[in-house]
């Protein structure tokens, strides 16, 4: 399902044509479509119907109320990492009992927050944080529910700064020491352990890494069952790939083909943490050229989106597709070869590094100054790894719905750059 379409050559997110929105908005432009958040939500869920998981959204991935909102009304939780993210889910009127709490450094403040909004589980990264809940909830005179992150040594094979289930990672805590951790919560009054918690990467395009996750936690959990803890949760954590190319990405029903039978075997309970597999693909960054410039043998294509709107082609080498909102070229099949029509350029933005671009050496059609370009899978680690650089302020967001929108977030002004500030 992709709700992202050209018709009459004009690109629609649903029912919508895009250049109007930009045009009432101004750019750059984030629009997400609703339908297809909903849609990607509901795969998961329905390919992990027969062993009736708990879906956790990853807060992280965007964050944005409105779309946290619709996920809520759909009965997915939450996964944070943050008092903030918490905050959020509260603020959009979820149920925080069904929140999974993850993160390498919580704070007491943020501890007790979450005790008081009766999480479901701690993602507990470290010895020390163990003892930080613990003391906490002690003097709340409350028992904390956790789930020790273990860390597998499990190669999601993705880049190297989203690799997080490696021996050496600063997340979790090495699987072996399970049992003296173990231990450590029976013997604690204050912690209740609920289960086990493994996050390896993202985005793992396979299924083969969760096979050897599941398989692991599953081992786990049974010895800790023998040694007398009533140990339910699995929680294999996010990072379901997503197509921003082709089809480089497994499906949701491939996902749950490898890891239901474990789960089902250890008559074990599963959360999931997805995020960007469900928002991704909901979301575009749209643009508008301020010049076409050539130097250097080069041509570059300058657009009023930068870096700091979308810092994943500079931070991680992402690709996004891009293309013009109103193209001369039809949208190519394939982004993998040469495009008919087609010249290299480097989409680029306005902000002073060089590491500001979009795309490099990308077959692009002409262009000229005014025309709108759409980037594809920015919906997921977009607007959330944004900030204002340059001094630059950042782009409204819309949802749509059918052939009906409404803004989410709107446009930063000059004030709001200096608000917080003496
Ligand atoms: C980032 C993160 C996720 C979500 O990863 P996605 O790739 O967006 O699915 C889930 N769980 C934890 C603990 C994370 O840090």
């Amino acid at each position: 399902m992709n709700p992202f379409q050209y018709k009459n050559g004009v690109l629609h997110c649903e029912d919508v044509n895009v250049p109007s929105l930009a045009e009432e908005f101004g750019t750059p432009l984030w629009v997400y479509s609703r339908a297809k958040l909903i849609h990607e939500f509901r795969a998961i869920q329905e390919a992990f119907a027969p062993v009736n998981p708990v879906v956790c959204y990853s807060v992280k991935a965007n964050s944005n109320l409105s779309i946290l909102k619709v996920l809520n009304s759909e009965g997915c939780s939450f996964d944070v990492v943050s008092g903030g993210e918490l905050f959020r889910v509260k603020a959009a009127g979820a149920d925080t009992t069904r929140v999974a709490f993850a993160g390498v450094g919580k704070t007491d403040e943020e501890i007790r927050f979450a005790l008081e909004n009766d999480i479901l589980m701690f993602n507990v990264e470290s010895e020390p944080e163990l003892d930080a809940i613990s003391r906490v909830a002690a003097e709340m005179g409350r028992v904390a529910p956790v789930a020790l992150r273990l860390n597998p040594d499990i190669d999601g094979k993705t880049h190297a700064k989203t690799t997080t289930g490696r021996k050496g990672n600063k997340f979790g805590m090495d699987i072996e020491r399970h049992d003296q951790l173990a231990d450590k919560v029976l013997a604690d009054p204050h912690l209740n352990l609920r289960g086990i918690h493994l996050h390896i990467g993202s985005p793992i395009n396979t299924v083969e890494p969760y096979e050897q996750a599941a398989q692991k936690a599953v081992e786990v959990v049974r010895q800790l069952r023998a040694k007398g803890h009533e140990t339910n949760w699995v929680n294999l954590g996010g990072g379901f790939g997503l197509n921003y190319r082709a089809n480089e990405a497994s499906s949701a029903a491939d996902y749950a083909k490898g890891i239901m039978p474990y789960i089902q075997k250890a008559e074990c309970r599963l959360a999931l943490e997805p995020g960007r597999c469900i928002a991704g693909n909901a979301g575009i960054l749209l643009s508008r050229v301020i010049y076409v410039k050539h130097e250097g043998g080069k041509r570059f294509v300058i657009q009023d989106a930068a870096m700091n709107d979308l810092v994943r082609p500079a931070m991680y080498d992402s690709f996004h597709k891009i293309w013009p909102v109103e193209p001369s070229v039809g949208f190519p099949e394939s982004f993998e070869s040469e495009i008919e029509g087609c010249s290299p350029a480097d989409i680029v933005g306005p902000v002073c590094e060089s590491g500001d671009y979009l795309a490099k050496a990308r077959p692009f059609p002409e262009v000229v100054k005014g025309d709108l370009l759409a980037t594809f899978s920015a919906g997921a680690y977009g607007t959330v790894m944004s900030s204002n650089y340059n001094s630059r302020c950042r782009g409204a967001e819309i949802l749509v719905d059918g052939d009906s929108y409404s803004l989410i977030r709107r446009r930063e002004t000059y004030e709001d750059l200096v608000a917080a500030e003496r």
